[in-house]
């Protein structure tokens, strides 16, 4: 059981490296698991639990338990190894005629601690040796005599995560030697009605029945509370940021007519579908606010995303201001920029091009001489001044990661801010809607643009390769065009990746054995932008029939004659990823079967699990559920480190009950207290700062 010290000594700051006892080696194994100070233990949470049966007699032991029993020791033996301090001590003890025996390895301070005569009470893992019954490294007590302390009783043992180097019995003698005096120093940050509320318990209280629990309901008690409270901080960053955004910033708040919708309307090659009428209203919406908008549009690969970004960017132009529009590659950044150029020829819309390979002058920009400015999202690195930015748009945010939320600044004073578009073709999953994107308004273009056809997918095996190619040829003979994406330029650096197809060898063996008279060309993203822009220019005209690529093609790449995508290697991309390549074909195809053929060996779990998802849907959303379901919260952004709200102890999915209490429970306290300046909130503000400030940018909230 727990030894509480007497003396409350103990400081929460101080480094584990100062409790008595602790060796510099042995402070350093907990620093493995992130724990340098004593108030770190807190919250290094016990797993499991293990029963620990009750005390019972030698006789009585059960192997494969951790058992509990008394006895007297008969006999003591050291056995030293070559250093003198390793060694195993072993000792037996007796009751009543049978006998258990002790075995510490590396223990020799147990040679002036144990002797035959003293009466123990032991704690271990009961197994069997030869013909014995054995404790390793048991936990003891010294007993005066036999009888006079009381019986052990049933307890959980909790498990802790632990290192080869530093068991999981060794944290808990740890933790045992200070939870006591820890619990007193515990501060609880959420306002008791809550708890009350909610019959949740104190902060100590969950703290104590997560180390120390006294039963499993206990330890489920405790494991609720201190989700709650993650979710609840996660909440409250989020409602506090809304709050912020709503109350202390200021956008330009944009004009908009009959005349201005039409205008921008008259620049669209065709009538916008019902979906994208609907998003458009959203947003012009926000955007006649002065308060800023933030807003996420989601819609599938090929749902039209990009004229109604356009329509946004049109309206800021309208009222003399300035827009900008990022993409993730430069590749992507090009093609809207000739697309936009060309649906605004003849108009006199300024549209620059902003990107390593096209420089629009920074002083075009700050002038005012550009309207529209087109770039990756390195200008969100660079400091730009603008004349006048009233609109940002960014494609294809899922590829940014989170912490990348636009910070571009509309002026000199940080309370103006531009109005942000996030747009994705990757769904948010509903589950992490409410979590690290819950201070976006969502909005979702649904349906597809006319003329489109479904896709085909298949997924082969590497030995279906040849069949593959040769059975395409029909296609091209029909005058469609065909992609071919492979994982590498060169092939692969290291032996595992040797294998790989790349750029360069592959289309060198297609046009050898399969699409002679047909023109095969290659593209990626380390070539220069005149060569990759008249590449892709051959491309759009037919003139080349089959590209080979690189990923460079997954994100907006449109040609709407090509009908075919391959992928090699498919088992080393992401799903998401998978699904994005896959909708560079079936655009526009009026009536011509679209075909995506997947050749994947796929040698882990995870990877068949995709190839299954990616052949049995091709539904945007669904596709995001099974990638969450796959990848975990995590790694779902691909931004393990900043993506992910720092959740311990609750689980995004499982506890979407609990997560949607705490939504309601933010909501209400950020109504009443917007920025939890009132004094029952100062240690909810605190810790809440020191967690999500920079992840939400709370910083700003100061
Ligand atoms: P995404 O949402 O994937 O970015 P795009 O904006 O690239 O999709 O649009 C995909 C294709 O659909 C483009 O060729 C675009 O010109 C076309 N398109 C978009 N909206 C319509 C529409 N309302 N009617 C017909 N074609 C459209
Ligand atoms: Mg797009």
């Amino acid at each position: 059981m727990p030894q509480l010290q007497a003396k409350d000594t103990l400081r929460t700051g101080m480094p584990i490296a100062e409790l008595p006892g602790m060796t510099k080696a042995k402070a350093a194994r907990f620093g493995r698991l992130n724990i340098f100070r004593v108030a770190d233990l807190l919250r290094h949470l016990p797993t499991r639990y293990e029963r620990e049966s009750a005390e019972s007699s030698l006789a009585q032991l059960e192997l494969g338990t951790i058992g509990a029993t008394r006895g007297q020791i008969s006999r003591c033996h050291w056995e030293p190894k070559v250093f003198r301090r390793k060694g195993r001590f072993q000792a037996t003890l007796d009751a009543n005629g049978f006998e258990l025996q002790l075995v510490w390895f590396n223990a020799a301070y147990l040679r002036d601690r144990l002797h035959p005569g003293l009466i123990l009470r032991v704690q271990g893992k009961v197994k069997r040796y030869r013909n014995n019954l054995q404790m390793i490294n048991p936990k003891w007590d010294l007993l005066d005599d036999a009888t006079d302390t009381p019986q052990l009783d049933e307890r959980l043992r909790p498990i802790y995560p632990a290192t080869d180097r530093l068991p999981s019995a060794a944290i808990e003698q740890v933790v045992d030697q200070v939870l006591g005096q820890l619990l007193g120093h515990v501060e609880d940050p959420l306002p008791a009605p809550l708890l009350e509320h909610h019959q949740l318990p104190p902060l100590a209280d969950a703290f104590r029945m997560a180390h120390w629990p006294r039963s499993l309901e206990e330890a489920d008690v405790a494991r609720r509370r201190l989700a709650f409270n993650e979710l609840l901080l996660l909440q409250l960053g989020i409602a506090m940021k809304r709050a912020f955004v709503r109350d202390q910033l200021v956008a330009p708040s944009l004009k908009h007519s009959h005349a201005i919708d039409r205008h921008i309307r008259a620049r669209f090659p065709f009538p916008l579908t019902t979906g994208q009428d609907h998003v458009v209203d959203q947003i012009v919406g926000d955007l006649r606010q002065s308060r800023p908008m933030n807003r996420l549009l989601q819609g599938d690969v090929g749902s039209g995303k990009t004229v109604v970004a356009l329509y946004a960017l049109l309206m800021a132009v309208a009222d003399r201001k300035q827009g900008v529009l990022m993409a993730p590659t430069e590749l992507l950044a090009e093609q809207h920029f000739g697309s936009i150029t060309r649906m605004l020829a003849g108009s006199n819309v300024r549209v620059g091009l902003r990107t390593a390979a096209a420089e629009t002058a920074q002083s075009a920009i700050s002038s005012g001489a550009v309207d529209i400015i087109i770039g990756t999202h390195a200008l969100l690195n660079e400091s730009i001044r603008f004349k006048d930015l009233a609109v940002v748009v960014i494609d294809e945010q899922h590829r940014f990661g989170v912490m990348q939320r636009a910070v571009l600044r509309a002026g000199g004073d940080d309370a103006h801010v531009p109005h942000h578009l996030l747009m994705t073709a990757t769904p948010i999953p509903r589950t992490l809607s409410l979590t690290v994107f819950g201070d976006l308004d969502v909005s979702t273009i649904n349906g597809l643009p006319p003329g489109r056809s479904p896709i085909r997918s298949r997924v082969v095996g590497q030995n279906k390769s040849q069949e593959v190619y040769a059975h395409l040829v029909d296609r091209l003979n029909r005058q469609e065009q065909i992609y071919v994406v492979v994982p590498t330029i060169e092939g692969g650096q290291g032996d595992s990746d040797r294998h790989l197809k790349s750029v360069r060898e592959h289309a060198a063996l297609l046009q050898r054995q399969y699409f002679q008279g047909f023109r095969v060309e290659t593209i990626h993203g380390r070539m220069k932008r005149q060569t990759r822009e008249r590449i892709m220019e051959r491309f759009r005209s037919g003139r080349t029939n089959v590209l080979v690529a690189t990923t460079v093609i997954e994100v907006g790449v449109d040609v709407a004659n090509a009908t075919v995508m391959v992928v090699e290697h498919a088992e080393r991309f992401g799903l998401a990823q998978l699904h994005q390549l896959r909708g560079r074909v079936g655009r526009g195809t009026h009536g011509r079967a679209s075909l995506c053929v997947f050749i994947a060996e796929p040698n882990t779990d995870d990877g068949d699990r995709r190839m299954k998802a990616i052949a049995s849907t091709s539904d945007g959303f669904e596709i995001a559920e099974l990638d969450l379901q796959i990848r975990g919260m995590g790694d779902f952004f691909g931004t393990r480190q900043h993506g992910a709200p720092p959740l311990r102890v609750a689980r995004i999915v499982e506890d979407m009950p609990l997560l949607l209490l705490a939504r309601q429970d933010a909501a209400v306290l950020i109504e009443q207290d917007p920025q939890l300046r009132h004094n029952e909130h100062a240690m909810l503000r605190k810790v809440l700062l020191q967690q999500y400030g920079q992840m939400l940018g709370l910083i700003d909230v100061g």
